[in-house]
């Protein structure tokens, strides 16, 4: 088989980010990607889209317009990962060789966590703006509901853009609201967690939000199946005790964000870590036992907000240090868990999460211009004129305005350990 300096796995958001953040710092470095779709999806425009101020066209790419130029396509998905030889499998069995591994494949939606779903989504009432073809549904089912009940789930944590089931039920609201509709729809928050967003700070706002709508939110309260012929969603709830009951509800609208995982390529692989996310040092993103792999994205178990914007930091931190592996060094570039979630409280107004592990906030901007803790009309502008352009012409191209990686004088302690640098 073929053997590239760089081969990534994932063609979305992280893949495209770090080849070119790579080709922009070294143009002739062989690079490859492994991606089986043939479409590219801007993933923070859904909730727009299921808000109905974007359209499911502008959230997508041919994926042969994205991939640099410069870069080997395999249109071809990965199913193998065999790192102590140094080379993956693809699905047609295909063997492809690297001297360096980048894994950014995504997690994986798991509807099957939830009973009967399958057969409903997209009908009777049933949405998600996780799902392309869905966002449409959502904002198609707003629109024609004027009354009745109204649930949106969010399931345990992890998941891709925490705040995204949130904004989904602010943006439905504010519709009802503007068209006199809210007094007559009775809206509920069914949250499998304990409290409304896991940055403490971000709290206050959303909560005057949630009390503004007049919306129930129900804690503890998982999502565990779904009979859309006759409307009823099955919740296990946590009690006072801690034990847990089943409760029925009936719904006349129901947008559901499902558990999220790792893909079951990764979990059942020799780079799997603890609940099969890719193993990874949360410093320099390089895999915690393998050198020559490293990985970013939403795959990773690195305790980041699995946004984009954290992409937007990771890629040039993963270039930086397969730069430095494939000159026989250590990585010494650091990325500090930054990650953002522009969460949608009203239609022209967002509250701008922005911050870094531990819950540490990490505004891009001043906060004389953008309180990030508070509901501001310039974070609403970036998200919906801004960050669109950002994301196809700066963080698809490898230009990294405003993102200058921490490089460290010497390594971190904890690489000394890790074996396997590439030949
Ligand atoms: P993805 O972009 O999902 O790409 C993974 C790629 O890997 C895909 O192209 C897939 O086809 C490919 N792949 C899968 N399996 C294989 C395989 N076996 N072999 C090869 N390739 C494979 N982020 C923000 O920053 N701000 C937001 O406001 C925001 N809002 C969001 C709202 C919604 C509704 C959703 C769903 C997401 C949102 N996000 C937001 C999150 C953001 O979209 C993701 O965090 C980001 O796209 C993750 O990038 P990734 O490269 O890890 O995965």
């Amino acid at each position: 088989g073929r053997r590239h300096d760089v081969l990534i796995i994932g063609g979305g958001t992280g893949g495209q980010a770090v080849a070119s953040s790579l080709l922009k710092r070294q143009p002739d470095l062989d690079i490859a990607i492994v991606e089986p779709r043939s479409e590219h999806f801007y993933q923070p425009g859904w909730t727009l889209v299921g808000g109905g101020v974007f359209q499911r066209s502008d959230t997508s790419r041919p994926m042969q317009q994205i991939m640099p130029k410069d870069a080997h396509w395999y249109h071809a998905a990965c199913s193998r990962f065999v790192p102590e030889q140094q080379h993956i499998v693809l699905e047609d069995g295909e063997c492809i060789g690297y001297r360096i591994l980048v894994v950014a494949p995504g997690l994986k939606l798991n509807w099957d966590a939830i009973d009967g779903i399958k057969d409903t989504l997209g009908q009777h009432g049933v949405t998600s703006n996780y799902v392309f073809d869905l966002a449409p549904y959502t904002w198609e089912l707003v629109q024609n509901t004027s009354s009745g009940k109204a649930l949106f789930t969010q399931p345990a944590m992890p998941i891709k853009c925490a705040g995204a089931p949130q904004k989904a039920m602010y943006l439905s609201c504010d519709h009802w609201q503007r068209q006199g509709q809210l007094g007559d729809m009775q809206v509920e928050f069914c949250n499998a967690g304990g409290v409304l967003f896991g940055v403490a700070d971000y709290v206050p706002a959303l909560q005057s939000y949630i009390d503004h709508y007049g919306i129930q939110v129900n804690y503890f309260s998982n999502l565990i199946a779904v009979d859309g012929q006759a409307k009823t969603a099955v919740l296990s709830v946590a009690n006072a005790d801690g034990e847990q009951q089943t409760i029925e509800k009936s719904f006349d609208m129901l947008h559901v964000c499902p558990p999220q995982c790792a893909p079951d390529f990764i979990a059942d692989s020799p780079l799997a870590g603890d609940g099969g996310w890719l193993e990874l040092n949360s410093d320099t993103l390089q895999h915690s036992r393998f050198g020559n792999v490293f990985g970013l994205g939403d795959v990773g178990n690195t305790p980041n907000a699995k946004t984009a914007a954290a992409i937007r930091k990771q890629a040039p931190v993963v270039a930086e240090n397969i730069i430095m592996v494939l000159n026989g060094e250590s990585p010494r570039a650091v990325y500090n868990g930054y990650g953002a979630c522009p969460l949608t409280v009203e239609r022209g107004k967002i509250v701008l999460a922005e911050f870094g592990y531990g819950g540490q906030l990490d505004p891009t901007l001043p906060r004389w211009l953008i309180e990030g803790t508070l509901p501001t009309r310039l974070a609403w502008h970036l998200k919906e004129k801004v960050l669109p352009w950002v994301y196809w012409n700066a963080l698809l191209k490898g230009r990294e305005w405003l993102v200058r990686p921490t490089v460290l004088p010497r390594p971190i302690p904890a690489q000394e350990s890790v074996q396997n640098m590439p030949a």
